[in-house]
C-alpha cells in the first residue's frame, strides 16, 4: 500500500548522551575519526548496515542499548570530549583569523560566497558525480579547517546523481532512490518568527517559481542548498530540483537561474536572519551559477539610481569565475530565444534589459555560433578574475578563449590558475597519518611541511605493514561489492565461490576509477587484451586492477566501455586480478585509494584539467602512473611515479587509433618492465626498499602541495583577498564603479585615437652587445585621451625566424613631453642582458589602478 504522506519521526535520545545529536548533525564528523569511532562504539555492526551514516543509526538504536550507553560513564565521557573539541573547532581562532590578526592593513573578506551545481562531501549526502563535486565539498572543508569565512550554495537535489548496478550483459543501470531530506544531515532555514525562508523567481508564464533553503553545516561552513519540491509550487516547478545533470535544455536552465538568481536570494535571505557578514566575493565553479551576476546587476540597479555599466563594474570587482573542463561538451550553452524568454521583461531579473544579458554570453568572436548563450563566456564578462584548475589548463583556457581578447597574445589572455588539492582528512587513511604521528608528526598543526616530512623517517617495514592491511581491507570491501552485484546480476550462491579467492592482498594493485567521458579512455588498457592478460597473470610478478566509474545517464557511448571492460573482467581467467566495482562514489573511493599501490590515469592530453584522484592516491602511498596531463604534468617527479609517454603531437592528432595504440603499448611496457619489477623487488624481510624510497618521496614532496588547504590558501591570497580589495576601493569613494565605469566607455569611446606613431631608438646600430643600453623615443597620439589613462611599453624579447618576439618582456615608458594635438613622447630603456636575435614594439594600454590585467579592455595599440 502507498503512504498518501510522509514524515520522519527524529528519535529521543538520552539527556546525556544528546551531544550525540549535535555530534551528527555537523558534518565535520564525515572527516573525524574519533566522532565516527564513537558512532561505531554505539553498534559496530548496525553502523556499517545504515552507511556509516549517524542520523540512521541514530535512529535505529534500541532503547535497551541506549540504557546501557547511558550508564556508562566513559563513554558518556568520551561522548563529551568530542563534543567540546568540536565546540572549539567551531569557535576558536584558526588560520584566517591568526593571519588576518598578523596582518591588520591587509584585506581579509568578511564572507565569501562559493557557488556550485554539486558537492560532494559525504556518501551520506550524494549530490555530486564527479570531480567537480568532490572538488566542491573539499574546498568547503579545507576552508572549515582554515576558519575562511565560506558559504556554499547549491541545489539540493531530490534523487541526487545515479546509483550505478550492471545487467547480467554487463550493461550500466541508472536507478534514482528518493532522498528525504529529512533525513539528511540538514537543517530548513526560519526565519526570526519561525517562519520557513523561502526564495521566490519570477517565471515567464506562470506563478513565481518558490524555493526553500536547507543548511549543512559542513564544519564552519553552512551550505544553503536550495530546494524547490514543496506544496506550494506547481508540479513541474517541483521536479526542477529533481535530479543533477538531468533533463532537457530548459531542465537546465531553470536549475540554473535557481542556482544563480535564487543562490544571491538565499545568501540575502541568509545573512539577514543569522545576522551574518554579508559576502564580498562571489566565487562561480563553472559556468552554471552564471547568472549570479545578472542577479547582482538586477539587485545595484533596482533603486533606479545605477545604471547597467555602473552595477556590471561592481559586480566584477567581486567576483571569481574558475572554469573547470576544456572539454567543449562540459560548457553549458543556451539557445538564445531561451534566455530571451526567462530572463526577459517577465523573467527573473525584472530590470535588467535582456539584449544586456545576451551580450554578456555571446559568442561574437571569430568561429562563435551566433545562436547560443555560452555560459563561460558570460562567466569571463561577469569577473574581473578567473583561473584555470592546473597550470597547464590556464594555458588551454588561456588558448580556448583567447577569442574573447582578440588583440591580445595567448599569454596576455587575463586567466590564471591556482592548481586543486584534496582534503586530507577525507581522504588519508588514519593508518597512515598515524604512521608520521609516530615519528613526531603533528597532523592538525600549523606546521603542514613538517608532519608530511616526517613520512621520511618511517621504517620501511612499518610502511609495507601498512599498506599490507589497507590492501587487504580493499580486497575484502571488493569481496563484498563484487557479490553483491553478481547477485544483482543474476547469479546464484553456488557460481559465487570464486569470489573468495577475488584479488590478493600481496598482489600489485592499480587502481582506476573516474567518471566515464571518452577523454578518460577506460577502456585503454584493453586495447591488446592478449598482453594486459599477460601482466595480469604473470607468474612471479602479477598485477591486480580495480576499475570503478559512471557513465552519465545519457551517454551509451561510455556504457558501451563499461560493457566492454566488464566482459574483460568476467572472463574465468582473469577475474582473480581483475573487477569493475560498480557505483563509484565517497564511500567505494574512500577503502579504494588506500588500497592501491599504483593511480593509472590515461586521459587524452590535455582534457583532464586537473584530476585529483592521483592526488589522493599519492596521499595513501600509492605511486603515479599517468599521462603528462593536468596536475601530473606540473609536479611529476621521477620519484613520485612514471609518466604515461603522450602521442598527442601535431602528427598523430588526426589518428586517433594509432595515439592510442602507441600510449596504451607504453602503458604495457611501463608496467611490465619498470612498475612490477621494482614492487616485487624486496629484501630477506620481503621489504621492496626501492620502492618505499619512492613512497617517502611522495608524502614528503608531494604530500604538501597537492592538499586543499594549499588550494584554499591561494584563493584566499590571490583572488579572494585581491577581490575584495579591488571591491573596497569602488565602495569606499562616493561613486567608484561609475567612475570606473564611464571611464571605460571615454577609453573605448576615444580608442580609435589612439596610435603609436613613430619610436626612435639610440645607443646601438644593427649589432649590439651585451651590456648595452637601448634607449627608446616614442610619439604617441592619444586623442582625447591624457597620459594617465594609458601606459605605453616597451615590448622586447628574443625574436624568432617570423620576427615575432618570443619570451616577452615589458619595460615601462615615461612621459617626457606633451605637445599639441594630443601628441607626446614616452622614453625608455632596455639593457641587453642577452646574445642573440633581439627585437621590440612599443604599445600603449588603458591604464587604471583598478585594472587587473592589460587585456581587460580586450583594447591596445601597437607601433
Ligand atoms: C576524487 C574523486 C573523483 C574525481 O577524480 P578525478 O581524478 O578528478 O577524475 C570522482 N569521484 C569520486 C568518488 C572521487 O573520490
Amino acid at each position: 500500500m502507498r503512504a498518501i504522506r510522509r514524515f520522519t519521526v527524529r528519535p529521543v535520545l538520552p539527556d546525556a548522551l544528546a551531544s550525540l545529536g549535535e555530534l551528527a548533525a555537523n558534518l565535520r564528523w564525515s572527516w573525524h575519526p574519533p566522532t565516527q569511532a564513537l558512532f561505531e562504539e554505539i553498534d559496530a555492526e548496525l553502523w556499517h548496515a545504515v552507511g556509516h551514516d549517524p542520523l540512521r543509526l541514530l535512529g535505529e538504536v534500541s532503547g535497551a542499548r541506549w540504557a546501557e550507553l547511558a550508564a556508562d560513564p566513559a563513554y558518556v565521557g568520551r561522548v563529551a570530549d568530542v563534543r567540546a573539541g568540536l565546540a572549539s573547532y567551531l569557535t576558536d581562532d584558526r588560520w584566517y583569523q591568526r593571519a588576518r590578526a598578523a596582518q591588520p592593513d591587509a584585506t581579509w573578506p568578511a564572507s565569501i560566497a562559493y557557488f556550485s551545481p554539486e558537492f560532494g562531501i559525504t556518501a551520506v549526502l550524494p549530490q555530486y558525480s564527479g570531480g567537480l563535486g568532490i572538488l566542491a565539498g573539499d574546498h568547503l572543508k579545507a576552508a572549515s579547517d582554515l576558519g575562511v569565512p565560506i558559504v556554499g550554495v547549491g541545489l539540493l537535489y531530490r534523487h541526487g546523481y545515479f546509483k550505478q548496478s550492471l545487467s547480467h550483459e554487463g550493461w550500466q543501470q541508472e536507478s534514482y532512490p528518493v532522498l528525504d531530506p529529512d533525513e539528511l544531515p540538514l537543517s530548513l532555514l526560519h526565519d526570526e518568527e519561525g517562519t520557513r525562508a523561502t526564495i521566490a523567481i519570477r517565471m515567464p508564464d506562470g506563478p513565481d517559481l518558490l524555493a526553500r533553503i536547507w543548511v549543512a553545516s559542513v564544519g564552519r561552513v553552512p551550505l544553503l542548498l536550495l530546494d524547490t519540491d514543496i506544496e506550494e509550487n506547481p508540479e513541474p516547478y517541483r521536479l526542477i530540483t529533481d535530479r543533477l545533470y538531468g533533463g532537457n535544455t530548459e531542465h537546465r536552465l531553470r536549475q540554473e537561474l535557481l542556482l544563480g538568481v535564487g543562490g544571491v536570494r538565499a545568501l540575502r535571505l541568509h545573512a539577514r536572519i543569522t545576522g551574518a557578514p554579508e559576502p564580498e566575493v562571489f566565487h562561480t565553479n563553472e559556468g552554471h551559477a552564471g547568472f549570479l551576476g545578472v542577479e547582482r546587476i538586477r539587485e545595484l540597479t533596482a533603486g533606479g539610481d545605477v545604471d547597467f555599466a555602473t552595477a556590471l563594474e561592481a559586480g566584477r570587482a567581486s567576483t571569481v569565475f574558475t572554469t573547470h573542463t576544456p572539454v567543449p561538451a562540459g560548457i553549458d550553452r543556451f539557445p538564445r530565444s531561451l534566455v530571451e524568454q526567462y530572463l526577459g521583461d517577465h523573467g527573473a531579473t525584472p530590470g535588467v534589459a535582456v539584449d544586456q544579458v545576451l551580450a554578456l554570453g555571446a559568442e561574437d568572436y571569430d568561429g562563435g555560433d551566433p545562436g547560443v548563450f555560452n555560459m563561460a563566456v558570460m562567466g569571463f564578462r561577469l569577473a574581473q578574475r578567473a583561473n584555470g584548475v592546473s597550470q597547464l589548463h590556464g594555458h588551454v583556457s588561456r588558448g580556448m578563449f583567447n577569442g574573447l581578447w582578440p588583440a591580445f597574445d595567448e599569454a596576455e589572455v587575463p586567466i590564471t590558475s591556482i592548481t586543486n588539492g584534496v582534503h586530507a582528512p577525507t581522504w588519508v587513511a588514519p593508518e597512515v597519518a598515524a604512521l608520521a604521528e609516530a615519528q613526531g608528526g603533528d597532523y592538525d598543526g600549523d606546521d603542514v611541511e613538517a608532519f608530511w616530512a616526517a613520512f621520511a623517517k618511517v621504517p620501511g617495514p612499518d610502511v609495507w605493514r601498512t599498506k599490507r592491511a589497507l590492501r587487504g581491507r580493499l580486497v575484502d570491501d571488493a569481496r563484498r561489492r563484487l557479490r553483491k552485484s553478481w547477485e544483482r546480476r543474476g547469479a546464484a550462491p553456488a557460481e559465487l565461490g570464486w569470489i573468495d579467492e577475488a584479488l590478493d592482498p600481496d598482489v600489485l594493485t592499480i587502481g582506476f576509477a573516474r567518471r566515464v567521458p571518452s577523454y578518460k579512455r577506460l577502456t585503454l588498457m584493453l586495447r591488446d587484451p592478449g598482453r594486459l592478460k599477460a601482466l595480469l597473470l604473470h607468474p612471479e610478478r602479477p598485477v591486480q586492477l580495480v576499475v570503478a566509474g559512471k557513465a552519465h545517464p545519457a551517454d551509451d557511448g561510455g556504457k558501451r566501455l563499461i560493457q566492454e571492460l566488464v566482459r574483460f573482467a568476467d572472463a574465468e581467467d582473469v577475474r582473480h586480478r581483475i573487477v569493475f566495482l560498480p557505483n563509484y562514489d565517497i564511500a567505494l573511493a574512500q577503502p579504494l585509494y588506500p588500497g592501491c599501490d599504483v593511480w593509472l590515469n590515461n586521459p587524452l592530453r590535455p582534457y583532464e584539467a586537473c584530476g585529483t584522484s592521483g592526488m589522493k592516491a599519492a596521499l595513501n602511498g600509492g605511486l603515479n602512473l599517468s599521462i603528462l596531463d593536468g596536475w601530473w604534468d606540473e609536479w611529476y617527479e621521477p620519484e613520485f611515479g612514471w609518466p604515461i609517454p603522450s602521442a598527442d603531437g601535431p602528427v598523430l592528432a588526426g589518428d586517433p587509433d594509432k595515439r592510442d595504440d602507441l600510449e596504451a603499448a607504453a602503458l604495457y611496457d611501463l608496467i611490465e618492465t619498470e612498475v612490477a619489477p621494482r614492487f616485487y623487488d624486496v629484501d630477506h624481510e620481503g621489504v621492496p626498499g626501492r620502492w618505499i624510497e619512492m613512497l617517502r618521496h611522495t608524502w614528503a614532496s608531494l604530500g604538501p602541495k597537492v592538499l586543499a588547504t594549499r588550494m584554499v590558501r591561494d584563493y584566499v591570497a590571490q583572488l579572494y583577498a585581491p577581490a575584495a580589495h579591488n571591491a573596497r576601493q569602488l565602495a569606499a569613494q562616493p561613486d567608484g564603479a561609475r567612475t570606473l565605469a564611464s571611464w571605460k566607455a571615454r577609453v573605448r569611446g576615444a580608442w580609435p585615437g589612439v596610435r603609436v606613431e613613430h619610436v626612435e631608438a639610440e645607443g646601438i646600430g644593427d649589432v649590439a652587445e651585451v651590456g648595452a643600453v637601448l634607449h627608446v623615443h616614442s610619439y604617441v597620439a592619444l586623442g582625447e585621451l591624457s597620459p594617465s589613462d594609458v601606459a605605453v611599453q616597451i615590448v622586447h624579447g628574443r625574436v624568432d625566424a617570423d620576427d615575432d618576439i618570443v619570451d616577452t618582456e615589458l619595460a615601462p615608458m615615461r612621459l617626457v613631453e606633451s605637445y599639441d594635438g594630443g601628441r607626446h613622447r614616452f622614453d625608455g630603456e632596455v639593457p641587453l642582458g642577452r646574445s642573440g636575435p633581439f627585437g621590440y614594439t612599443v604599445r600603449v594600454l588603458p591604464a587604471n589602478p583598478l585594472l587587473v590585467a592589460p587585456a581587460e579592455l580586450g583594447v591596445v595599440a601597437l607601433a
